[in-house]
């Protein structure tokens, strides 16, 4: 991955930093992508669990499937990827920091990053359908009966359906640090999900730099000042030495 002066110039400079990440990111780590071709469990398409018309029809099938996912998620490490990020948060102390991610496994607060900004929630929490408030681990919803303790709602995976909208807070809060940032990197993600796809095209309108590392090229490439065809975590390492210099390692 070869780096130009003036980006290696931006990365010296100390940016005030957003880092969004996607599928690609935790598919290194190997959790399960379900997106694309051959995404099938136990015969069914995401989009046919993946709702609360699915949830509502057979929430026993529907948290089974999250279930499977949570114990794979917990099966597996964050990379090399999510490790450097964690240090790039606790010791290079730039101006401000974001990781906002589409990735609903928590691999970037289990590698140590803070304050991450989940635009479609996690499957490792279960909620209350009828946001009382009441949450608990995933791993530890009862396998029949899934009423909630405030006696109206079920518990239901913290995570964002098809057919629902982003949680309000957390879109709000990745567009406030988008629009404070100076710097931005879009990491394993296809730009393909909507609106989260909006915000890097958005950012590189205002002329910052917005790097892109991915495998294959996406509708954004086009659209950035940076387009690396690598593995997310091969793409962060670099970006990353440049910051910290290049005598870190892991
Ligand atoms: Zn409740």
């Amino acid at each position: 991955m070869k780096l130009d002066e003036a980006l290696c110039r931006a990365l010296k400079s100390r940016p005030r930093l957003v880092v969004l990440s996607g599928a690609g990111m935790s598919a290194e780590s190997g959790v399960p992508i379900f997106r694309g071709a051959g995404g099938l469990w136990e015969g069914f398409r995401p989009e046919d669990l993946a709702t609360p018309e699915a949830f509502a029809t057979n929430p026993q099938r529907v948290w089974r499937w999250y279930q499977w996912r949570g114990q794979k998620v917990s099966e597996a490490q964050p990379h090399k990827g999510h490790q450097w990020l964690a240090r790039l948060e606790s010791e290079a102390h730039l101006p401000s920091f974001h990781v906002v991610t589409q990735n609903v496994d928590r691999m970037h607060q289990r590698a140590g990053n803070n304050g991450v900004i989940e635009l479609h929630g996690n499957i490792m929490t279960a909620r209350c359908t009828l946001h009382c408030g009441f949450t608990m681990p995933s791993a530890d919803v009862p396998k029949e009966d899934f009423s909630c303790p405030c006696g109206k709602g079920m518990l239901r995976p913290e995570v964002v359906w098809f057919g629902e909208g982003l949680p309000e807070e957390a879109f709000s809060k990745a567009g406030q640090v988008l629009d404070e940032a100076s710097m931005v990197w879009v990491l394993g993600t296809s730009s393909v999900v909507y609106p989260a796809a909006a915000l890097p095209g958005m950012a590189a309108q205002r002329g910052i730099p917005v790097v892109e590392i991915n495998p294959e090229e996406t509708p954004l490439s086009s659209q950035v000042p940076y387009s690396f065809r690598c593995l997310a975590s091969e793409g962060i390492e670099a970006l990353c030495q440049q910051i910290m210099g290049k005598e870190n390692s892991l």
